[in-house]
């Protein structure tokens, strides 16, 4: 399954870097690549869900444009002619961006996002939008307002949320690569449901502007990729400041990609299993496929050690304070008169006044867990519980990143398991908060933290992909690259595909 096999199936299944190198060398051409793309989709959408919507035509003149280029010896931009999808929280001009919720019906975006118009400026073709959970509150993908997104691995299972689209497209080669958002696992832990690559960078490492936002302290854009090597091309080209996010980093990033492949990669490093991943709650079998990576990466000059980060059990708690008391003030913007549905736009029922046009397009706009976590926010903030909570939650906040402060004093980075267990079924947490909310137990705290985290393949329990997380200084995802690349080259997980 290594090399790529030629025809339809096989172009899709390329990596973006070999996808690149091949239009280079005129295997196929940007259309064609393109088309492949686009019928591997037609058959394969009505199975999976992961669009909310596509652009093709658009697309296909995009790609035609490639493919002048090419006709007539141009150099291309690096990601010329890549078929990416983007997660339906990012403007991208004249499309519809909805978030996964019906308050967004009809929004159609009048700018696009820093980092689309970084992906278009070195040529990316944007596909569709992908599907979410509303406003990227939860684990699953089922909170979406529009429909469920199956996992390509067993379609009665979920791809993990809330960008389940994104992965679900990914893995199941709808497309080469696609952006998310991770502002408590939200591009980690589909990953990892789906034998993909998930990337969440520092936070500041992406602009954030234009990403619609849910916990700005929290929210980072992240990609997911068929391998390592694919999420270090596109984030040299996604990194870097901008003057329209001032929480962005100011330095240029280094160029990832070029850093690849040296045999030092992995030797003499050291890498803490922190203790406190690798007990209650993590399904023994999904412990063990990353007790076997570790092994591995001591196979290849990891010095592994276990560590602990004693303020783990407070990330959640802390998380679910901090989470939503930003979003109560963040989706406070959806009021029904500045963007998408609104009641005093339906003839049914109109509202009397303002404050009813408020509440109504509030109540039929938004669904169960955005309004669960409005009010949970809206409660934490208020005067007189302020400080019992949400300052509370900020020094605790503080605590859990020291912990990562200390360990990298003794460590170059940590690995972990990505989730407690592999993909659940379809409706199995939905009716519980509690329990979808625990499934984020090891990927919040890297939120909560700041700092950068990698997910990638690591083995299967029972048919089910396993994902493991490497986590790295503020800043060093050179080094997550670095190992993770290296682990990809001696292992064949990431190769495999889902019988779909
Ligand atoms: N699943 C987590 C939540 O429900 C993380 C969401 C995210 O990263 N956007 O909040």
């Amino acid at each position: 399954m290594k090399s790529a096999t030629t025809g339809p199936a096989g172009i899709t299944q390329l990596s973006l870097a070999d996808t690149a190198a091949a239009l280079r060398a005129k295997k196929f051409s940007s259309v064609e690549l393109l088309k492949a793309y686009q019928q591997r989709r037609a058959q394969l959408e009505p199975k999976l869900g992961a669009f909310l919507s596509t652009q093709d035509d658009l697309a296909l003149d995009q790609a035609a444009q490639v493919d002048t280029r090419i006709s007539k010896g141009e150099q291309l931009p690096a990601l010329a002619g890549i078929p990416v999808a983007v997660k339906d929280n990012f403007n991208v001009q004249g499309t519809e961006t909805t978030a996964g919720s019906k308050i967004l019906k009809g929004y159609v975006s009048a700018y696009d996002a820093t980092a689309i118009k970084k992906l278009r400026e070195v040529g990316a073709v944007i596909v569709g939008k992908t599907n979410l959970d509303e406003f990227a509150m939860g684990s699953s993908t089922e909170n979406s307002a529009f429909k469920p997104t199956k996992n390509p691995w067993d379609i009665t299972r979920v791809p993990g949320g809330s960008s389940g689209g994104s992965a679900a497209a990914v893995s199941g080669d709808l497309c080469a690569a696609a952006l998310g958002s991770d502002t408590g696992g939200s591009v980690r832990q589909p990953a990892s449901f789906t034998n993909t690559v998930g990337l969440k960078p520092t936070y500041g490492r992406i602009s954030r502007y234009g990403l619609l936002a849910l916990a700005s302290s929290l929210d980072v854009v992240g990609t997911l990729t068929k391998t390592v090597e694919d999420a270090a091309i596109l984030l040299e080209q996604l990194a870097g400041p901008d003057p329209l996010d001032a929480t962005c980093h100011n330095e240029r990033a280094p160029l990832y990609s070029s850093l690849l492949g040296s045999g030092e990669s992995v030797k003499g490093r050291t890498i803490g299993l922190p203790k406190e991943y690798f007990s209650q709650g993590l399904d023994t079998a999904v412990g063990e496929q990353v007790r076997a990576a570790a092994e591995q990466l001591k196979k290849q000059g990891a010095k592994i050690v276990e560590v602990s980060l004693p303020h783990s059990k407070y990330a959640l708690p802390t998380y679910y304070i901090l989470l939503p008391s930003e979003a109560s003030a963040n989706l406070a913007r959806y009021d029904g008169i500045r963007y998408g549905a609104s009641t005093t736009r339906s003839n049914d029922n109109r509202a009397q006044d303002l404050l009813e046009v408020y509440s109504q397009s509030r109540a039929q706009g938004f669904g169960p867990e955005p309004i669960r976590r409005i009010m949970l926010g809206t409660y934490a903030l208020s005067s007189g519980y302020y400080d019992a909570y949400y300052r509370q939650a900020q020094k605790v906040r503080t605590l859990v990143r020291q912990d990562f402060l200390e360990a990298f004093k003794n460590v170059d980075l940590l690995l972990t398991p990505t989730t407690p267990t592999t993909a659940f079924r379809l409706g199995e947490k939905k009716q519980e908060p509690l329990a979808m909310y625990l499934s984020d137990v090891m990927t919040v705290a890297i939120n909560v933290a700041g700092v950068p985290a990698l997910t990638l393949p690591c083995g299967f329990v029972d048919n089910l992909p396993v994902g493991m997380q490497l986590v790295g200084p503020d800043y060093n995802e050179e080094l997550l690259f670095k190992v993770g690349h290296a682990y990809q080259q001696e292992t064949d997980w990431h190769t495999r595909r889902p019988a779909l």
